[in-house]
């Protein structure tokens, strides 16, 4: 008999009707004879509705209220799923974080698991039923309940996996899988069969929204084997899992881009020490995070440029931030920057043992015409700076240019 944690997010249990549906699904899993732990997201658009309540009664929400308030539209479907299994003949307990035992710390809003006690489950697993729990929610030490922070139920399900040492972790979404780029953006996309954690780390913070990055980071931890797949219908989807030889062979698993970063350059700063503690404490201060970084020194000059990505949404807050340490060094060229670009990025644990790849992405984008005005590379990632109106292009040229959506078949290396 195998233990099996199926997670639904809220698409899939978006009314009424779409919870019997899952029911019957996860019933069917049980009916061949294994035992399934069930973590649910409140009803699509929930949370987001909660949040304006909330915003409409206190400009900045307290946070702990904010978990009280949060937390409820969890509670909503875990106890219409139960009744529903119910219904349907079967039996099923309907278990809040703080009844599980999902311990965290205290940091609302944003709170990370500490431990789980599984006692509970596994003595209603053992009592036949179907045990499902609240995703998105613990409670800490002191019994205040807290949440994971948005898109949390994902962590909820692989952490439970992982405490119960589960057979598998399914998370079930509104898409197949885990796909080499956009398939909105790009008619040949292809759904990934296998992918490593660190592929999917990097796909996630990049811009890939299938699966919340802090999941795949206590997958990764704990060996959990996520396996993302659609509510709406049987085929298999895409398992994330450790890394291995057939992985390396390929060199590019996927293409993606990310359209939330602006650009701002500081330029003409005397080239001094200290220069980048100055421009970068104020922005770190304001908790402005900093992606890429460039800096360009004007040989002769004795002066340097500083380049660097934030959230768009921090565009403006950064410019402004800029204006007093323009005044304090002397920059004489003062701070330009756009709103307009896109990061777009392949990524790929082949790159390892791979050159060329970053030269071959600069000349695909060099084809068709299109700037890089900064480049970032890790291990296993490229990442350009584009402008924004380029960002289809640039992911169809790139997904076309290593092939991504043609079948992948591992060819065995030949050493000489
Ligand atoms: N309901 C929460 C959210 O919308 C948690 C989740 O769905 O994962 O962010
Ligand atoms: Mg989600």
């Amino acid at each position: 008999m195998a233990l099996i944690v199926q997670k639904f997010g809220g698409t899939s249990v978006g009314n009424p009707e779409k919870i019997k549906n899952v029911a019957s699904r996860v019933l069917g899993k049980k009916n061949e004879g294994n035992q399934m732990v069930v973590v649910l997201s409140a009803m699509s658009g929930e949370t987001n509705r909660l949040t304006e309540f909330a915003m409409a009664m206190q400009k900045i929400p307290d946070t702990r209220e904010m978990d009280v308030l949060l937390s409820s539209g969890e509670q909503v479907t875990i106890s219409l799923f139960a009744m529903a299994v119910k219904a349907m003949g079967d039996d099923c307990i309907s278990l809040l974080g703080d009844q599980v035992k999902i311990v965290t710390d205290s940091s609302h809003t944003k709170a990370r698991i500490e431990s789980i006690d599984t006692e509970k489950i596994t003595a209603s697993l053992d009592e036949g039923k179907v045990v499902v729990v609240a995703g998105f929610q613990g409670v800490d030490e002191h019994g205040n309940i807290t949440t994971l922070g948005r898109g949390g139920s994902d962590t909820t399900a692989v952490a439970l996996a992982a405490a119960l040492n589960a057979d598998a972790c399914e998370i079930f979404t509104d898409v197949e899988g885990v796909y080499t780029t956009d398939p909105n953006m790009c008619n040949t996309a292809r759904k990934i069969d296998r992918i490593s954690y660190d592929e999917m780390l990097e796909l996630a913070s990049l811009g890939a929204k299938v699966l919340d990055i802090r999941s795949v980071t206590f997958a990764k931890q704990y060996n959990v084997p996520i396996h993302v797949r659609s509510t709406f219908t049987d085929t298999e989807g895409t398992w994330v899992v450790e890394e291995d030889k057939e992985m390396e062979g390929r060199i590019v698993s996927g293409v993606t881009y990310n359209r939330n970063e602006a650009r701002i350059t500081i330029s003409g700063v005397p080239d001094q020490p200290g220069i980048a503690t100055k421009i970068f404490t104020p922005i770190s201060n304001a908790d402005i995070i900093v992606d890429m970084i460039i800096q360009n020194q004007n040989t002769g000059e004795g002066t340097t440029d500083m380049t660097f990505t934030v959230l768009r949404s921090d565009y403006e807050r950064t410019v402004k931030l800029l204006d007093s340490v323009v005044e304090s060094t002397g920059a004489t060229g003062g701070v330009q920057g756009s709103e307009t670009i896109t990061k777009i990025s392949i990524v790929g644990v082949g790159m390892r043992n791979h050159s060329g790849i970053a030269s071959t992405m600069f000349s695909v984008l060099a084809n068709e015409g299109i700037n890089i005005s900064m480049i970032s590379t890790s291990e296993i990632k490229v990442s350009c700076i584009i402008e924004e109106k380029y960002t289809e292009l640039a992911v169809r040229a790139l997904h076309d240019a290593f092939e991504l959506g043609k079948d992948y078949v591992a060819v065995e290396e030949t050493l000489v």
